[in-house]
């Protein structure tokens, strides 16, 4: 018998598990289903007898007429009945409020902060009307709200950003919901009014910092060629003095790969709890079979790491996997890209709109801009296809048929995924996959802790 379906098969310790990628299901499967659902008939007809081999196949068989390891395109659909054109609720608010940067990162994305546009800060005047917009269409039962500081380097505009912060809280109480604000930085601007905004609003920072001299050095240096770790790190401790809600975001080019968990280490060592990493994708930068093996050889060691944290009670995350783990757990699905979804305001420092922060400036992504006086952001020109590449990748529903970002770049279509994104995706969703079931069938208590954890924090 030959199955032709999504599934992930993985042995843990003599127990054996499926991930049924159609469904989005992980189920504790008998010896002989794993042998059968790998095809081994060498192996079956070596353990088993012919009598058991077609028992378990009927089964197989009852299974699949149920749904069970055949069900397909579950995404799309999954996407047309929550996150299709008719769903109003603008939750998150991006404000891109410094259109400039004081660094140089030789990965920028962004083109040094500017996105090829002006070099301009946002006006309190654009702010206030980005803000009325997006409060005129919040949905009204939405719970937890997000406003998200990004720049270029935002703090460099810092007289915006409290503008904003309050004047938001002085409309809270016309908000259904929480308001969470969050920001990106680069650690470079720092001082006790900025401290003391984050910490009276419970600012949640992310401060890109690549964890050793020997990569942010090279990367992110500021005009002068000057490197800018020793600063960012003696601001990020700083911080962490002050404020629990902080990680780091580590971004590596394809050199820097056999770097990851060294930088990892050394931001857990600095004291930062959880720390993110991720990897240029770029025209210019051209990833090889060895890059993606080097990759998997390094998170790897910090899934290794992180499950001996996690058993003693260590509070360092590689976030990356730990957010993958509570994602196939709360069945969070990949559903929420922006680019699909009318659930965002990304905003340039003019009021321009754009349907995702990366594509600040891709003319094509230009949803109008806000002191129009008809604009909205509801009528988005981009509707989720049915990739047909994706439709027997078992990983579909967690990586979300890749990011319209970076196809665009690497293939210059937004619904053609990027092999990059495929081969970095599959590496993280077999690791995290294969630690969440080593920590369920190994540490039953730990394993129940943290799925009481991500569920009380999805
Ligand atoms: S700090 Fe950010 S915006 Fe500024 S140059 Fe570096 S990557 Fe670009
Ligand atoms: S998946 Fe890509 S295009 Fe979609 S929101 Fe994320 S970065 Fe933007
Ligand atoms: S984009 Fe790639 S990894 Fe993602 S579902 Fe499609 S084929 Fe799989």
């Amino acid at each position: 018998m030959k199955v032709n379906s999504t599934f992930k098969l993985e042995k843990i310790n003599h127990r054996y598990f499926a991930f049924d990628g159609g469904t989005g299901n992980i189920f504790e499967i008998s010896e002989i289903l794993y042998e059968i659902l790998l095809n081994r008939n060498e192996k079956l007809t070596e353990k088993f007898t012919v009598e058991e081999i077609e028992n378990a196949e009927k089964g197989l068989l009852v299974a699949m007429n149920n749904g069970i390891l055949s069900e397909q395109n579950l995404l799309l659909r999954t996407y047309q009945k929550i996150g299709g054109k008719n769903v109003h609720s603008l939750n998150t608010l991006f404000l891109n409020v410094a259109q400039k940067c004081n660094l140089k990162c030789s990965y920028c994305f962004g083109k040094g902060g500017s996105y090829g546009l002006q070099q301009e800060m946002m006006s309190i005047d654009t702010a206030r009307r980005c803000v009325d917009y997006w409060l005129k269409n919040i949905e009204e039962k939405k719970q937890n709200i997000v406003v998200s500081f990004f720049g270029g380097e935002p703090l460099l505009n810092l007289e915006v950003i409290e503008f904003v912060v309050q004047y938001i809280n002085s409309k809270k109480q016309s908000i259904n919901g929480n308001v969470k604000y969050m920001i990106t930085t680069n650690g470079t601007i720092l001082n006790n009014s900025i401290i003391e905004m984050f910490i009276k609003n419970d600012f949640l920072v992310s401060v890109s910092l690549d964890g050793i001299s020997k990569i942010h050095n090279k990367n992110r240096a500021f005009a002068s060629g000057k490197g800018s770790m020793d600063l960012v790190a003696k601001n990020t401790k700083k911080l962490l003095a002050h404020i629990s809600n902080l990680n780091c975001q580590i971004t590596l080019r394809r050199e820097d790969i056999p770097f990851l968990e060294e930088a990892v280490t050394a931001l857990w060592e600095m004291g930062v709890d959880k720390v993110y990493s991720n990897i240029v994708f770029d025209k210019n930068e051209i990833y090889q079979e060895k890059d993606y093996k080097e990759l998997k050889f390094q998170t790897e060691i910090l899934s290794d790491l992180m499950y001996q944290h996690l058993i003693s009670g260590s509070k360092n995350i590689y976030g990356n996997i730990f957010d993958y783990m509570q994602n196939l757990h709360t069945r969070n699905y990949a559903i929420n890209c922006f680019v699909w979804k009318e659930k965002i305001a990304a905003f340039a420092s003019n009021g321009d709109a754009y349907s995702c922060y990366r594509l600040v400036g891709e003319n094509d992504f230009l949803l109008g801009n806000v002191r129009q006086h008809d604009f909205t952001v509801f009528s988005k020109p981009f509707e989720k296809q049915k990739v047909a590449q994706c439709q027997n990748c078992y990983c579909q529903l967690y990586c979300g048929e890749g990011c319209p970002c970076e196809n665009l770049v690497y293939n210059s279509d937004i619904n053609i995924p990027a092999e990059e994104w495929c081969e970095k995706n599959k590496i993280l969703f077999d690791i995290s996959l294969r630690l969440y079931l080593k920590i369920k069938v190994n540490e039953p208590d730990l394993f129940r802790k943290l799925c009481k954890y991500w569920e009380e924090n999805r």
